[in-house]
Parts: structure tokens; C-alpha cells; sequence
């Protein structure tokens, strides 16, 4: 089954030890996720990519324990869907980002987590749609 990216230019693909893809601006240094044409403080427009680090730490999270509003959500929903972690994992100490959570128990805030990417869906191709998502490191 060929793997797919949910999205381009959200996490580096392909890749072994992917990262997600954020962006930094020039005048500020304010560190976005996803990446931003501009800034979201000061409004300058020279932002640069910037891969983030792959692991960080838990900094709040929740069930999601029904199917979100679709779209944007395209997974699985009715009896199929699955309650899953979401969460905020501060990363490098310069960005939260709001993700996908491999696991729902056994968590507590300031654990170590670690970028992995997930299957997600079956596109209308065949294809297996990956998404990214934090897991407890180690
Ligand atoms: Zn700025």
C-alpha cells in the first residue's frame, strides 16, 4: 500500500526520522506551527521555514472522544471512530504545537514525547494517509 502525507508541507516526506515544518520570522524570531506567510505578532512577512525538533515535552492534552466537525476532519467517524489523545507539546521550548496523541492514558504534563507518523485513512485511491501524532518517549 503506498503511504501518503495527509497534507504537503506539514511534516518532511519522505523521511526516516520525519519533522514537522514550521517557520520563524526574520523580525521577531516568533517560531509558528503550522508554517505562516506572516507573522502573527508583528505582522512582518519574512518568515523562513524552520524544521522543528522532533521531541519536546506535554504541556496540556485531552480525549477526543467523538469524531471532530468534518471537514476539515476526515476520518473515521460512527462506530468506526476511535477516541484519541489530543494535546500540546512544546517543542524546543519555542513553539506549541497543537497535535494528534498516540495514546490516551498514561500521560501527565512535562513527560517527553516524540514526533511518529500514524496511518490516518484510506484515501479514495487505496492510498494510506499518514498524519503525524506525539508519542511518549521511550
Ligand atoms: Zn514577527
Amino acid at each position: 500500500m503506498t503511504r501518503v502525507p495527509v497534507a504537503k508541507g506539514v511534516f518532511t516526506w519522505p523521511a526516516d526520522e520525519p519533522q514537522l515544518i514550521g517557520s520563524r520570522c526574520a523580525g521577531c524570531g516568533i517560531v509558528t506551527f503550522p508554517a505562516q506567510d506572516s507573522c502573527p505578532r508583528c505582522a512582518s512577512t519574512d518568515m523562513a521555514e524552520r524544521l522543528l525538533p522532533r521531541r519536546g515535552r506535554l504541556w496540556a492534552w485531552t480525549t477526543q472522544e467523538f469524531p471532530p466537525p468534518s471537514p476539515p476532519y476526515s476520518g473515521a467517524s460512527g462506530d468506526a471512530f476511535v477516541p484519541y489523545g489530543v494535546g500540546y507539546v512544546e517543542l524546543g521550548g519555542e513553539v506549541r504545537v497543537e497535535t494528534r496523541l498516540t495514546q490516551a492514558e498514561g500521560l501527565h504534563i512535562g513527560m517527553d514525547m516524540e514526533l511518529v507518523l500514524v496511518p490516518f485513512r484510506i484515501d479514495g485511491d487505496g492510498n494510506e494517509v499518514v498524519t503525524f501524532a506525539f508519542q511518549p518517549v521511550g
